[in-house]
């Protein structure tokens, strides 16, 4: 039962009658997994834990940084330097002492993803890479739990519910594979105008709620597309994909743990050599690493270094195949862009020592 306190609290979820005292206890009763307290996850653990969801997991491994504070609301500039669960897990107390906090502060990893998520009702996902996106989706395929996905990106957010055994598609049925480098923006490349967030993720803890009290209808098989810029909002559908490899006819995908989860997760700080370096690497005759090119043949013909192999961008991810991930892999293009996108690439699936040439072929032909 609720408690005179806990009526007062939530007098306003009380008198609405789709709520009331009934709807309140579902929500105590209720678990929400939170993968990522930071630009999503903030607005909705906030709302989640005001409304009185009774426990909320929150799995978060990284420590609050300055340059959060511009949209991370659960963190404070008092809190820079401290593990953001520490930091969220102060913050939502504040705003209800009443709720449990489960805190995970670690990394959601293939290893550990069905240990944590199997406690909890919904999977909230609030997390910025595509390994864990496709972690925490075919974790909540698996335990057949729903997915509540919201993604950012500049001026633009979307969210949808993912859960195939309620119907509708996967997250796999939207994006079947990791995207090729270029395809996407890099992770220096990608800003976010602070208040997105905000609202991509108050959809997101309000579809949780929706769910767990059993009103309106989630939006499976329905993606929600704003655009701020427009002030639009427009919903595409999105189609269950039978050839999907893991909600599919025919699954190929039977564990949490594959290529797309085992990818590496984390922007790694890109190294770089100057021209003049590798200039030097070269005339020494001990480079000692593979020198790739990734400009286009016609590039090529005009001028190259004598060392180095044709692998334009679009071909990266065949040769990626044939070299071994310790490889000391060294990449230039004309500037440095392509380059560094190839870099990228190469290590979100796992290579260990990829180089990028500062200012490229330009600056290597003025030296
Ligand atoms: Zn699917």
């Amino acid at each position: 039962m609720l408690t005179p306190e806990e009526k007062a609290r939530y007098s306003r979820h009380l008198i609405v009658p789709e709520i009331g005292e009934e709807g309140q206890l579902r929500l105590k009763n209720a678990s929400v997994l939170l993968i990522g307290t930071g630009g999503l996850g903030s607005p909705a653990a906030l709302y989640l834990a005001a409304a009185g969801v009774g426990r909320l997991g929150l799995v978060d491994p990284d420590t609050v940084d300055l340059s959060n504070l511009q949209r991370q609301l659960l963190h404070s500039d008092a809190t820079i330097g401290k593990p953001k669960l520490e930091s969220a897990a102060a913050r939502l107390h504040e705003t209800n002492p009443h709720i449990t906090l489960d805190l995970h502060p670690v990394r959601f990893t293939p290893e550990n993803a069905i240990t944590i998520a199997e406690n909890y009702d919904i999977i909230l996902d609030g997390s910025d890479n595509f390994p864990t996106r496709f972690l925490v989706n075919d974790t909540a395929f698996f335990l057949k739990k729903p997915l509540i996905y919201g993604a950012i990106h500049r001026f633009d957010g979307q969210i949808t519910v993912f859960a195939p055994h309620l119907g509708g598609p996967c997250y796999r049925c939207l994006l079947p594979e990791i995207p090729a480098p270029g395809a996407v923006p890099s992770c220096n490349e990608a800003g976010v105008l602070g208040v997105l967030p905000g609202i991509i993720g108050s959809l997101q803890g309000m579809e949780a709620i929706k769910l767990i009290l059993g009103i309106g209808e989630p939006p499976l098989g329905k993606l929600l597309i704003y655009d701020a810029l427009r002030t639009s909002f427009r919903s595409l559908k999105l189609p269950h994909d039978p050839a999907c490899r893991l909600c599919g006819k025919n699954p190929t995908i039977s564990s949490v743990r594959n290529p797309e989860t085992s990818a590496h997760t984390t922007c790694p700080t890109m190294q770089t050599i100057t021209a003049a370096e590798l200039k030097a690497r070269l005339d020494s005759g001990e480079l000692n690493a593979h020198l790739i090119d990734v400009r286009e043949q016609e590039e090529w013909d005009i001028a190259h270094i004598p060392q180095a192999q044709l692998v334009p961008l679009q071909s990266i991810p065949t040769y990626a195949a044939t070299l071994p991930k310790d490889a000391e892999i060294i990449i230039h293009c004309k500037a440095g862009m392509r380059s560094a996108k190839a870099c990228e690439y190469l290590s979100s699936i796992g290579f260990e020592n990829v180089v990028n040439v500062t200012g490229g072929m330009d600056a290597f032909q003025k030296l």
